[in-house]
């Protein structure tokens, strides 16, 4: 059979039209007509349904329905444009088709996954540093405490030796002639708490 024969002749039973466009195009005419391949019946209007209802459509699969059973719709039936095949080799097309499509698909959410991961890895990295901070922080604690402490004692010990000479200077401040038991007087009254000197 020559390969003009099988564009021109009609499939018989277990044959079909080697044809894969409704499963990879629309065509969308001026007038809002939907068809699936450029030679195709109208299987919708835009003006009346969505572009996704009407692929999803009974029109469109009646189209692809027959094209996969043999029972082609008067269109693909008397197409000149594809040739005459077994109905397992279009099956085989349209497969390959679905998996051409997919493919994308499964790459883009594989880069997705990959994407993700690496977020993943990079935050799980920043909560170990976080952890290494906290846990060097909670050791530097201790330390802290205790200078705090000794910080605290230090101030105690400074206030008290500002007192001590606050006192002297009052008692130094006596006139030297002033009578000698009113300065004994001073310095045993500061020695035993004196005035409250900050
Ligand atoms: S009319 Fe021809 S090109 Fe259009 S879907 Fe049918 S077989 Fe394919």
């Amino acid at each position: 059979m020559s390969a003009k024969l099988t564009f021109c002749r009609t499939p018989g039973p277990g044959e079909t039209r080697l044809c894969t466009d409704p499963w990879s195009f629309v065509y969308v005419r001026a007038n809002g007509n939907v068809e699936l391949c450029c030679r195709g019946e109208v299987v919708g209007n835009l003006g009346e349904r969505s572009l996704e209802a009407i692929l999803a459509g009974p029109e469109s699969t009646r189209v692809r329905r027959g094209l996969l059973t043999g029972e082609l719709v008067p269109g693909c039936k008397t197409c000149p444009r594809c040739s005459v095949v077994p109905l397992a080799e279009l099956r085989r097309a349209v497969e390959h088709e679905l998996f051409e499509a997919g493919v994308d698909e499964l790459e883009a959410l594989r880069r997705q996954v990959r994407e993700h991961r690496v977020v993943r890895a990079e935050l799980l990295a920043e909560r170990e540093h976080l952890r290494g901070h906290v846990a060097n922080l909670e050791a530097e604690r201790p330390h802290l405490v205790a200078h705090a402490a000794n910080l605290e004692a230090e101030r105690a010990r400074l206030l008290a030796r500002v007192a001590t000479l606050e006192r002297e200077q009052l008692v130094s401040a006596v006139s030297p002639r002033a009578p000698r038991s009113l300065r004994e007087g001073l310095r045993r009254w500061f020695a035993s708490g004196g005035p409250k000197l900050k």
